[in-house]
């Protein structure tokens, strides 16, 4: 078995950044240097995220690579025995428990990398991530490019019918008709309070 510590037990490396900041793709590189090493690596995904294809994870850049879709983190452990390298998609969907469950595989001695947003839609810290952050030995933040200004984009703009989306509105809206931009600080826009009921319901 090939390891660049095998006396040191694993640890945590974590992806993050807005969408269309390529993620996946530095999440599918990553595992695929592991296995072109001889470890044995393995890609877990939410099972909300649909995005694509089921049984892969697909960047947006077309990167591709077997991913296995998980509904509860607590069956990722039984998943991932015997795996040198863990790595974990879209990780700020996941209940509170991944942070526990992280732990324990990297308390077996495995390298998991997981990636996702660190802010929702209106630049709040995402699910786990704020736990995760602090926790991992290696850390990146990757930037995309503003939609709008063409700099440096850290921020996920939500848009429903193009105008930017209310602060009431849902988290987690997977697969519906809303859209997304990656935009800079500056250019990030938050919709004043819908005064009707948010269409789509807490997820
Ligand atoms: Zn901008």
């Amino acid at each position: 078995m090939i390891r660049l510590f095998p006396q040191r037990g694993g640890w945590l490396e974590v992806v993050c950044g807005p969408m269309f900041s390529g993620k996946s793709e530095e999440l599918i590189r990553r595992l695929r240097r592991a296995e072109i090493a001889g470890q044995r690596a393995l890609i877990v995904k939410p099972h909300i995220d649909s995005r694509y294809d089921i049984g892969h994870v697909v960047s947006h850049a077309g990167a591709k690579m077997r991913a296995v879709a998980v509904s509860r983190p607590e069956d990722i452990p039984g998943l991932a025995d015997g795996y040198d390298a863990v790595g974990i998609d879209e990780v700020q969907f996941f209940t509170p428990e991944i942070v526990l469950v992280i732990d324990v595989l990297v308390a077996r001695g495995a390298r998991v990398v997981a990636a996702g947003l660190d802010q929702d839609f209106r630049g709040r810290p995402f699910g786990a991530m704020p736990e995760l952050l602090c926790r991992a030995e290696i850390l990146d933040k990757l930037q995309a490019v503003c939609h709008r200004c063409g700099g440096p984009a850290t921020m996920t703009q939500r848009l429903v019918d193009g105008a930017p989306a209310p602060a009431d509105g849902a988290t987690i809206v997977v697969g519906a008709l809303d859209s997304y931009e990656a935009r800079c600080r500056s250019c990030h826009e938050i919709a004043e309070p819908a005064l009707a009921a948010p269409i789509l319901a807490e997820a």
